[in-house]
């Protein structure tokens, strides 16, 4: 047992979720080998083994995200970073096809090798940035959810995630107290980009990490072609457009 298992276990039973030993073992071993690798090149500032069970594995694995995607689901990870949410959920939902993308090369190829050493054979790395991705084919309007945590905020997130996602799947945002505000901000930009439905989900970790949200938002109609706009525009003006 080491600190790190010993909240993860006792988190997840907090929330009723029962995963097996080989799933404890794979979520530890990939944050031994983050940690590890992080001694070489920066991939998180959470270093400390009960944050990183917290933050990192158990926030991955909220209820309210964990409810949101249905069995067998193609999903996509907008701006992985180091693996999360991505990775906990490729290995507590062996069900799911997870595809794992971030536009700084040394970070997924570290995602890319961890897959490899911990054969998580239900999770693939993509290096590339969300506005030219959504605009490929092989990955336009082709995932049942699409998912980012601590990537933009939500009109700028709604652009990335929205064009990912076949009508009648959704996007989904890891979110801290202030997210029904954002909601509101980023409504007509939603509705533009063929969102419907959204909610805001609570979830609290422990007293310190509470008051979390996850954004669940419904895509109902095809995303305008134009969208997601190129690099650099998103951010500087987002939706909607003035007039
Ligand atoms: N989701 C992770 C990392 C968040 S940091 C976590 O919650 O821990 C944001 C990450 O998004 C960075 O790794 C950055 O390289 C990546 N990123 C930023 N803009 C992006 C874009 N347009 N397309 C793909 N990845 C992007």
């Amino acid at each position: 047992m080491n600190p790190l298992e010993d909240l993860l276990r006792a988190g997840l039973r907090r929330w009723e979720l029962t995963l097996t030993d080989a799933q404890i073992d794979a979520l530890v071993g990939y944050s031994a080998h983050l940690l590890d690798a992080n001694a070489r090149m920066n991939l998180t500032a959470v270093t400390d083994p009960s944050d990183f069970a917290r933050r990192h594995l158990l926030d991955s694995l909220c209820p309210p995200a964990l409810r949101s995607i249905p069995e067998g689901a193609a999903i996509i990870d907008v701006g992985t970073g180091a693996g999360f949410p991505g990775i906990p959920l490729a290995i507590a939902r062996p069900d799911l096809r997870v595809t794992l993308v971030d536009a700084r090369r040394k970070k997924i190829e570290f995602v890319g090798e961890a897959i490899a050493a911990l054969r998580i054979t239900n999770a693939e790395a993509l290096w590339g940035r969300a506005e030219d991705l959504a605009h490929d084919p092989c990955h336009r309007e082709t995932y049942d959810a699409a998912l980012a945590r601590a990537l933009a905020a939500l009109p700028v997130l709604s652009e990335y995630l929205l064009p990912f996602v076949r009508a009648g799947g959704a996007m989904l945002a890891w979110k801290g107290a202030a997210a029904e505000v954002e909601l509101e901000a980023a409504r007509s930009a939603i509705s533009v980009l063929g969102g419907g439905c959204a909610s805001a989900l609570p979830y609290a970790i422990s007293d310190e990490f509470c008051r979390l949200r996850i954004i669940v938002i419904d895509k109902i109609r095809e995303t305008p072609p134009q969208y997601p706009r190129p690099a650099g525009k998103i951010a500087k003006k987002p939706l909607p457009l003035p007039n």
